[in-house]
């Protein structure tokens, strides 16, 4: 246990911090006058700043919705951190060590890796400028050059040293350049994880660079890779583009996709408010993150098995997260697209109308559940009751959960399920199962 940080440390800290530093490193702020600035504010869903930041008092505070703080309580808002953590990254952003009164362990520095991540950030982006294969690929690939800024994309060319090599003139050891999930170290030959990809930075929510996705050139290697995990790189933790997404105020929805090239495309079809999984089934903290940012997460899934699985899922993981003022809804794709072909294929006005036909978890769930059983008998509907109840039992009390219930009654008949009174004669569910078979669990 690290022991009790001392007061006048925190005093002394909180005087050489900034909070527009702070705040401005997450939220995009503008300077209106007299050392006073404005943003979308960070905490509630608004179109016209009324969130400000005041540098000589010191504190944030929102017209809208009332939100008001220090530099600390931003941080364990917006950051969602606990005191002792906001206390050691705000010492961390004034270059301090914070001292502890007794039984201190120091925490792991990790500025060696973020400064190895944005030298290799910076690498790549000359790399494109140099490879005219590497543009004209994401020139076929229907990207223009400002989706290729707004996106930072970079190219690691086909070379087993380049990175390495340069970063090794830079100062960075091998052992540095390792934990930082950019080289390989087999045998003792340090070689480039990237090699002949297109490259896309991945950032936290402060807009620093922890990780790379690769998308393969030729037909070497996987077709899509990753950094690894690394200190600074939790991929269940991690959404590509949230940062980017926040910090144009909270979306009323936000879409989430499988890979950086769907979010690219769709950012350059005017979905700006798309983000990315890593690579990793949508996790219970990227629900939390993302309902942080917005009331409505989106999920786009394949329409194919492989699909279908993985929004049985998410469905899964999220059931627990659902309160009122929460949606989660599901788009699946028709067979054989990505969120990229459709809307490269389609355009926007057919990608949005399909868009808006996502369906809602409750629809999903049913008519999955429904699919495994046969309706027309009175078995089938006795094994949807129980199928449908160890799920409902993990919602949290509320309409919601009340709705869901009064649902299983409806289509059961039954009305002894989750407690409540009240029974309509059993049917057929309104909707089709997913796609042209049920699912089977996983
Ligand atoms: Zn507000």
């Amino acid at each position: 246990m690290p022991g009790r940080i001392p007061d006048d440390f925190i005093e002394s800290l909180l005087e050489r911090v900034d909070i527009v530093d702070i705040v401005g490193a997450r939220v995009a702020l503008k300077s209106a006058g007299r050392g006073e600035h404005k943003g979308l504010c960070p905490f509630h869903d608004e179109k016209t700043p009324s969130f400000t930041v005041s540098s000589s008092k010191q504190f944030y505070h929102c017209f809208g919705c009332g939100a008001h703080g220090t530099a600390v309580g931003f941080l364990m808002a917006y950051d969602g951190l606990e005191f002792p953590a906001a206390i050691e990254e705000l010492a961390h952003t004034a270059g301090l060590e914070v001292p502890r009164e007794a039984g201190f362990e120091p925490r792991q520095r990790h500025d060696r890796i973020y400064e190895a991540l944005a030298a290799a950030q910076r690498w790549f982006r000359r790399q494109l400028g140099q490879s005219e294969a590497a543009r004209n690929y994401l020139k076929a690939r229907g990207f223009d050059k400002s989706t290729v800024d707004e996106f930072e994309i970079g190219y690691a060319p086909d070379q087993w040293q380049g990175l390495s090599k340069e970063l090794g003139r830079d100062g960075f050891t091998p052992a540095e350049l390792e934990r930082a999930g950019l080289v390989s170290n087999a045998q003792g030959r340090m070689t480039d994880k990237f090699r002949e990809r297109v490259m896309f930075p991945i950032h936290d929510r402060r807009g620093r660079v922890i990780a790379f996705g690769g998308r393969a050139l030729g037909e070497r290697g996987p077709k899509y890779m990753n950094s690894p995990e690394t200190p600074v790189f939790h991929k269940g933790r991690e959404l590509y583009r949230l940062y980017q997404v926040r910090r144009q105020g909270l979306p009323a929805r936000i879409l989430v996709v499988e890979g950086y090239m769907d979010a690219a495309a769709l950012h350059q079809f005017g979905f700006g408010d798309s983000v990315a999984t890593l690579g990793t089934a949508v996790t219970p903290e990227h629900l939390d993150l993302l309902f942080k940012a917005t009331p409505v997460v989106v999920f786009c899934f394949d329409g194919d098995r492989a699909g279908r699985q993985a929004a049985w899922r998410g469905l899964e993981t999220a059931l627990p997260l659902i309160r009122d003022n929460r949606e989660v809804r599901f788009f699946f794709l028709p067979e054989g697209e990505d969120p990229d072909s459709l809307v490269r294929g389609q355009g926007k006005a057919a990608f949005t109308r399909q868009l808006d036909q996502a369906r809602s978890l409750s629809q999903v769930f049913f008519d999955e559940l429904c699919g495994r059983v046969d309706m027309k008998t009175l078995d089938g509907r006795a094994r949807l009751a129980a199928l449908a109840r160890p799920y409902l039992e993990k919602l949290p009390e509320g309409p919601f959960a009340e709705l869901m219930g009064a649902e299983l009654r409806r289509l059961t008949g039954h009305r002894g399920v989750a407690g409540a009174s009240g029974s309509a004669p059993p049917r057929q569910p309104r909707s089709e199962p997913i796609g042209d078979r049920p699912l089977t669990p996983v």
